[in-house]
């Protein structure tokens, strides 16, 4: 896996089976949603559910490969500013090498270079300009930093967002295990000596070193029960940090004549776009994905090139094939504030469960709540910017509960979720200076030789940023550290 020792053996042990040999988009046969997989192995502390707004954090697909099967594919590279309170050290390393590394293993591409080619016609060709050209106009609300043709991970041959499966499979020096659950890191109080799994215990040898590839919180859980802080002082603030994304969702449709496409453009195209934001310190960003379309169409065509290839899902129910219309779903992220003490992962102990028997509890703060308004003003902001009337009469809203487009934007309820995405923060890195880090520069559980961490887990700060290609830059870094 070492970018400087390729021959590496490396040993995979997974949960689950092997469920998608590719990523979701590429069968047409219907598929069960993320939902319908999901597993959160963690609860959600009382007081969380009984005071708060947002009810649970998403899980995993416990299938090899995990959520790369099924995910987006949004792909931004974080700035410098947006990486404000993370160790210098390790910025300068992600920005000089390992960011571009992660953006070719990824496949990014901006949307407007997308080659997804369908019913004789390139997708990503006039409206993608065109919903790009009227959405810079965002760049007057007074919050909004930057705005992109959307950077996806889908420049491949056939346009397929990347998943790891196919990669990871193609590799000769990895053998996976599957159906092999890590229960607890056996250790000697310096180095880790063995994994106890659902399949029996693992030997770790004396050159072995055993990575933490299993998203933030199971592997936040499996640290917490196999090194005790008494005898693991450097990681006693394992967990007590968190940070997450709070998400509002929305969709909106205007006539397809407000972006004055050509009159030979396409009778169906794809957009996307990527816009980013910052107030008073805190993160936000849009990824909006449109599609828009001709009556000539029947609706399952419409409906099937939005499955292949938009960026965010475009519900078939939102697509009126009697109209020429632009559809436009945006999902909003923002983060929480990651200074904020209330936010923890700890273990019950109501619990004997060594898999299950971490808790979290999060209230969000003022800060948190302040952003999540801002995030919400600005979507609307941005819709506005595909209207053409003055009145922004052109421009409906989907609701949700009755399953109608309505002038009236959705109320907060219909538009926040009430899940919390891409969860991190709970083992950061930190150089020397930040003492309290369970993690230092070189990935390293501190104070135990051999162990080492991927994942959210490690981001000091969250930003709103997705989180894939810092993952797998991070991962890299990992690797070339090792
Ligand atoms: C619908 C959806 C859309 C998304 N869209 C985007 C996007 O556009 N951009 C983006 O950047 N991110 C997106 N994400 C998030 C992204 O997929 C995750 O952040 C990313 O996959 C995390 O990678 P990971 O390797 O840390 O964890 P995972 O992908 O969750 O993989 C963890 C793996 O570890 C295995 N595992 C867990 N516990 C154990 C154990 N105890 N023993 C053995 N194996 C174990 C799991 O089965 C799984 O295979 C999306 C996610 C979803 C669900």
């Amino acid at each position: 896996m070492t970018l400087t020792n390729p021959k590496a053996k490396i040993l995979v042990l997974e949960r689950g089976s092997i469920y998608l040999s590719e990523h979701r988009q590429h069968y047409s046969t219907p598929l069960p949603t993320p939902g319908d997989l999901e597993l959160r192995p963690w609860s959600i502390s009382p007081e969380t559910l009984e005071n708060e707004y947002v009810q649970k954090v998403c899980g995993q697909i416990p299938f090899l490969g995990g959520r790369s099967t099924h995910w987006s594919g949004w792909s931004p590279t974080p700035s410098t500013k947006e990486l404000a309170g993370w160790p210098n050290d390790l910025k300068m390393q992600l920005q000089k090498i390992c960011f571009g590394l992660a953006q070719k293993f990824l496949g990014v591409i901006e949307a407007n270079e997308i080659n997804a080619f369908e019913n004789g016609n390139y997708l990503y060709g006039t409206f993608q300009s065109g919903l790009k050209s009227r959405l810079d106009s965002a760049d007057t609300i007074e919050s909004v930093d930057d705005i992109l043709h959307a950077p996806l991970a889908m420049g491949n041959d056939r346009s397929i967002k990347f998943s790891t499966v196919e990669r990871l499979l193609s590799m000769e020096n990895v053998t996976v295990i599957y159906e092999c659950t890590a229960e607890e890191i056996l250790h000697d109080g310096k180095k880790a000596t063995g994994l106890r799994t659902s399949q029996g215990t693992i030997e770790i040898p004396n050159n072995t070193k055993l990575i933490l590839a299993m998203s933030t919180l199971p592997a936040t859980t499996l640290v917490l029960n196999s090194f005790e802080s008494p005898e693991f002082p450097q990681l006693s603030n394992v967990g007590k940090r968190f940070t997450a994304h709070s998400v509002t969702s929305v969709i909106a449709r205007v006539p397809r004549q407000n972006l004055s496409l050509p009159d030979n453009a396409p009778d169906v195209e794809l957009g996307a776009v990527y816009i980013s934001g910052i107030k008073d310190g805190g993160q936000y960003h849009l990824q909006l994905s449109g599609v828009a379309y001709t009556q000539c169409n029947d609706t399952n065509n419409i409906h099937d090139i939005c499955k292949k290839y938009t960026a965010n899902s475009i519900p078939k129910e939102c697509i009126d094939r009697s109209r020429d219309d632009i559809v436009v779903s945006c999902s909003t992220l923002g983060e929480l504030d990651y200074k904020n003490k209330s936010n923890q992962f700890n273990l019950t102990n109501n619990n004997r469960n060594l898999t299950t028997n971490g808790e979290l509890t999060f209230h969000l703060n003022d800060q948190d709540n302040r952003l999540w308004d801002l995030m919400d003003s600005v979507t609307f902001e941005v819709m506005n910017k595909l209207s053409c009337s003055a009145n922004g009469d052109d421009l409906e809203y989907w609701h949700e509960t009755d399953k109608k487009w309505k002038k009236d934007p959705p109320p907060s309820d219909q538009i926040r979720n009430k899940n919390l995405v891409h969860d991190a923060s709970t083992m950061w890195i930190g150089d020397n200076e930040d003492t309290e880090a369970p993690v230092g520069l070189d990935y390293r559980l501190k104070g135990v030789n051999n162990v080492y961490l991927t994942g959210g887990a490690l981001w000091p700060t969250g930003g709103s940023w997705n989180p894939v290609l810092t993952i797998v830059a991070m991962a890299m870094h990992l690797a070339d550290t090792m």
